[in-house]
C-alpha cells in the first residue's frame, strides 16, 4: 500500500494513530464510551421485538426501498417517527453518516448555500464540499455574518444553517430556539442533527427540537444507533425535502435498505422511549451524580449538561496515557484527538448512559485520583479551578 509507512510513522509520532480496542470485555458499568444512553441496546422488549421480526421478515431487506427493500415496518416506522416528531415526512437510512450528507449534498445540488456550525460532525462535512462556509461555534452574531457572506457569494441561494442539537465532542447544544428567531425574517433555513439528543431529552424524549419549533425547521436527521440502541437513522421533515431525496440521494437509492426486522424492533424502541420517561429520569441523575464528582476533584469538565461530559486534557499523549491507565483499572474511555477535535484540544470524553450506577461514578474518581497521585502532570493538565 503506497503512503502506509508513511502514514504510520507520521501518525504514531504525533500520537495519532488510530486503533480499536475489543470492548466486549469491558464491564458496561464502566464503559465510558458508549452511546448506548438509555442501556436499550440490551434491552429484553426490544430484543424480543427483533426475534419476531427476524422470524416473521426474514434477516435481509432484499434491496433498495426502490425495489424490494420497502416492506410494511418500514413504513410503520416512518408514520411513527412523523406522529412522534410532529414532521410531514420520514425516510430511514442505514446510518446517519449517509442521512447527514445526503441532506447536505441535495441541498447544494437544489442552491442552497450550506452554513455550518463549525464543530458539526464529520458526516456533515463530508457533503459540504471542500470549503464550506462555516461559524464560530454557537455564535450568533457570526451566524448573522456568515449568512450574509453567504447571500453574498450566490445571489440566487439561501443559506441552510446547519447545526446539532447537542454537540457529538463538547456535548453542549445550539441555541436553537435563538437560531429561529434571528433567522426569522430571512430566508436562511435550518437543519438540525440530533444524533444525541433524540430519546435522551425532550418531552417523551423528541430531542433537542421542540414540536412547536419542528413546524420551522424543514428538515432534521436523527439516528437509531445511539439512544435508541439500534442501528440505522432517519430524516424527518417536511415533504418537499424527503421526496427529494428519494429521487436524487445516492445513498439512498442505491443502498439496500435496513432489514424490516430492524425497522420493526425500532419501533419498540420508540415506543419505549415515549412511553418510560423514568430512562429519562434515570440518565440526568446519573449526569448530576458525574458532575458532582468531578467538581469535586476539581475535573475541567467542559461545560455540558448532557450525557456527554469531555474532560479537557490538552495533548495527544497526556489524553492517551490517562485512557490507557484508567483502562488499566477495568475503565473503559477513549482519548479524543485531532481532527475530531482541534488541535491541542485533545480530551477524554465520558459518555455516561443507564448502565452506569452510582457505584461507576465512585469507581471512576476512585481511580482517577489515584491515578492523579501517580502522575502529578496529568492531574496539572486534567484538573484547576
Ligand atoms: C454518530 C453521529 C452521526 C452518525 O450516525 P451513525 O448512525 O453512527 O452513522 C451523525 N451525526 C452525529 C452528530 C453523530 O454523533
Amino acid at each position: 500500500m503506497q503512503g502506509y509507512q508513511q502514514l504510520r510513522t507520521q501518525r504514531q509520532q504525533q500520537a495519532l494513530w488510530r486503533v480499536r480496542s475489543n470492548s466486549e470485555t469491558v464491564d458496561p458499568s464502566l464503559n465510558f464510551a458508549s452511546n448506548d444512553y438509555l442501556a436499550l441496546s440490551r434491552n429484553q422488549a426490544i430484543v424480543s421485538a427483533f426475534q419476531q421480526g427476524l422470524q416473521r421478515w426474514g434477516t435481509g431487506s432484499g434491496g433498495s426501498p426502490l425495489t424490494s427493500g420497502y416492506q410494511g415496518p418500514h413504513e410503520a416506522l416512518e408514520a411513527q417517527l412523523c406522529e412522534w416528531l410532529n414532521a410531514e415526512a420520514a425516510l430511514l437510512f442505514s446510518s446517519g453518516f449517509a442521512a447527514n450528507q445526503s441532506v447536505i449534498n441535495l441541498a447544494r445540488k437544489q442552491g442552497y448555500q450550506p452554513v455550518l456550525d463549525r464543530l458539526c460532525h464529520a458526516s456533515i462535512y463530508a457533503g459540504a464540499g471542500e470549503r464550506p462556509l462555516r461559524f464560530r461555534h454557537n455564535d450568533l452574531a457570526h451566524l448573522s455574518q456568515q449568512c450574509a457572506k453567504a447571500e453574498q457569494l450566490n445571489q440566487t441561494a439561501a443559506p441552510l444553517v446547519v447545526t446539532e442539537g447537542v454537540f457529538s465532542m463538547d456535548g453542549d447544544g445550539a441555541p436553537i430556539a435563538e437560531i429561529l428567531a434571528l433567522l426569522e425574517n430571512s430566508n436562511a433555513l435550518v437543519f438540525v442533527d440530533d444524533a444525541h439528543g433524540i430519546g435522551c431529552y425532550g418531552e417523551q424524549g423528541c430531542g433537542s427540537v421542540t414540536k412547536e419549533q419542528a413546524a420551522s425547521i424543514p428538515v432534521r436527521t436523527i439516528t437509531f444507533s445511539k439512544a435508541l440502541g439500534l442501528h440505522g437513522a432517519a430524516v424527518v421533515g417536511q415533504k418537499a425535502w424527503i421526496e427529494s431525496l428519494v429521487q436524487l440521494a445516492p445513498d439512498y437509492i442505491y443502498s439496500t435498505a435496513m432489514s424490516a426486522a430492524q425497522a420493526f424492533a425500532i419501533q419498540k424502541s420508540v415506543n419505549l422511549v415515549r412511553s418510560e420517561s423514568a430512562l429519562q429520569t434515570q440518565l440526568q441523575a446519573n449526569i448530576a451524580s458525574f458532575k458532582q464528582g468531578a467538581a469535586q476533584l476539581k475535573l475541567k469538565i467542559m461545560p455540558s449538561n448532557t450525557a456527554i461530559q469531555p474532560l479537557w486534557v490538552g495533548s495527544n499523549a497526556h489524553a492517551i496515557t490517562l485512557s490507557q491507565l484508567l483502562q488499566a483499572q477495568g475503565i473503559f474511555c477513549t482519548a479524543i484527538r485531532p481532527p475530531t477535535v482541534p488541535p491541542n484540544e485533545a480530551r477524554l470524553r465520558f459518555t455516561l448512559t443507564n448502565h452506569q450506577r452510582d457505584e461507576s461514578y465512585q469507581r471512576l474518581f476512585s481511580s482517577l485520583k489515584n491515578i492523579f497521585d501517580r502522575y502529578p502532570e496529568l492531574q496539572e493538565a486534567c484538573c484547576g479551578v
